[in-house]
């Protein structure tokens, strides 16, 4: 596995494959990798000839106040996950290699990115769309593998491709879970271990949602008995939104039908974690 960290070196290098004719599958990160990267990675392998894991922790994406210096990092045993799934480059630039001191130009999803975890975090996105495109440019794949984790995110990024007629195909991945339900998260790491006993009532409460669609199609009742069984269970979590919306165009839907996202984000003290599950009436 090569190391690269400029993006004149990573560029040249894919140039070199797809001369070749190789496939490539890109999966970008910010890196502390858990299974649910390794997901991703193993799912890439599988897909394309050549695989690149990007791990960048974008500044552009993280508000004022977010957790950016926090976040959880640790590249030498990243580099090792990596090399180990059989990845062929590790592209980790610094933020004034892949931003430089004059940057200006942004790339927006404005209406997908309005609610959910828009409306707490209002440049997020911008940032995410912005650092992608940008890796479209120097990494050329063929495909890029996301987590539906973060399903918002997949959903702007499979828009922007579209609108701007990106030569890449946009490749969802399942949500990997802890044995016990939490979806892995790198930010799983802050949680005391009080907050992690009680992290899996999120998944519980979205499974018993999941459950009910059943015989319950309306959203209103829904999430009026999610709630109530996080108050129950979780009395101390903030929850932040919880919403049950049309999974590509985000917005609310009254009814479950064939397919409605439940999506959430919950805060246990200062940890903000997101989840979501499709409800689907019979
Ligand atoms: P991150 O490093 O948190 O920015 O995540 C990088 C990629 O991994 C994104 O496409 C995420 O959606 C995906 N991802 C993160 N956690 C999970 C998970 N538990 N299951 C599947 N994919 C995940």
């Amino acid at each position: 596995m090569q190391i690269l960290t400029s993006p004149q070196s990573a560029h040249e290098l894919c140039c070199q494959w797809r001369q070749e004719e190789k496939t490539i599958a890109l999966v970008p990160t910010m890196g502390f990798f858990h299974e649910g990267h390794q997901s991703l990675m193993r799912l890439a392998r599988k897909l394309a000839q050549k695989v690149v894991v990007s791990l960048f922790v974008n500044p552009t994406q993280f508000g004022p106040g977010e957790d950016l210096e926090a976040y959880p990092r640790d590249a030498k045993r990243d580099e090792a996950i990596a090399e180990a799934e059989g990845c062929d480059l590790l592209f980790m630039p610094s933020a004034t290699e892949m931003y430089g001191d004059e940057h200006q130009t942004w790339v927006e999803v404005p209406g997908l990115a309005q609610g959910l975890c828009g409306r707490t975090r209002p440049l997020h996105f911008r940032g995410v769309c912005t650092v992608v495109l940008k890796l479209f440019m120097i990494i050329s794949p063929d495909m890029a593998i996301f987590g539906e984790k973060d399903w918002q995110q997949l959903a702007i990024i499979r828009r922007m491709a579209a609108d701007l007629n990106l030569p890449v195909k946009i490749v969802g991945s399942p949500i990997v879970r802890e044995r016990d339900g939490l979806a892995l998260s790198s930010r799983n790491v802050y949680l005391s271990p009080a907050q992690r006993r009680e992290a899996p009532f999120i998944y519980r409460g979205l499974r018993m949602a999941a459950d009910l669609a059943g015989s319950e199609s309306d959203a209103k009742m829904l999430i009026a008995q999610t709630l109530a069984y996080w108050q129950k269970n979780i009395p101390d979590a903030e929850i932040e939104y919880l919403h049950i919306v049309d999974p590509d165009g985000l917005g609310e839907v009254g009814l479950v039908g064939r397919g409605a996202l439940m999506v959430c984000a919950v805060r246990l003290g200062k940890t903000r974690l997101i989840d979501n599950i499709m409800l689907r009436a019979e």
